[in-house]
């Protein structure tokens, strides 16, 4: 059977999930707040997954794969929404975010590193005295 979405284009993927909405018609319920607040509720259901799994970090079973992949769906979708309603084009946003994060975390300096991006800013010879 051929899946009725199936789609690698951020531009598809939108037209997928407004068709799904539009369907239902329920734009009218979508505003910048509660498609932000359901992005991260979304996401408190993803961490779910984890919550009360000790020292275990990864995504070893085939039940919490399952439910992975459903919440990260939903956030991703919800993050669709929510760019469509301020009209903006995630392409060039996640391209100017890259961009501000090549700036912060230079990879010669971050390579293999997780500090902080405070980490690889250059003191002044004033600041390392203090
Ligand atoms: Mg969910």
């Amino acid at each position: 059977m051929k899946r009725k979405y199936k789609t690698d284009s951020i531009k598809e993927l939108l037209i997928d999930v407004a068709e799904f909405r539009d369907a239902r018609n329920w734009k009218q319920f979508h505003n910048p707040k509660d498609l932000a607040i359901s992005i991260s509720l979304e996401a408190a259901e993803l961490l779910e997954v984890f919550q009360w799994t000790g020292a275990d970090t990864e995504a070893d079973t085939e039940k919490k794969l399952a439910k992975i992949k459903e919440e990260l769906a939903d956030v991703l979708i919800y993050a669709l929404l929510l760019g469509d309603n301020l009209d903006l084009d995630i392409s060039e946003i996640i391209a100017d975010k890259l961009d501000k994060n090549n700036q912060k975390y230079p990879a010669e300096k971050a390579y293999g590193k997780a500090d902080k991006y405070t980490a690889y800013i250059e003191k002044t010879d004033e600041e390392k005295q203090e």
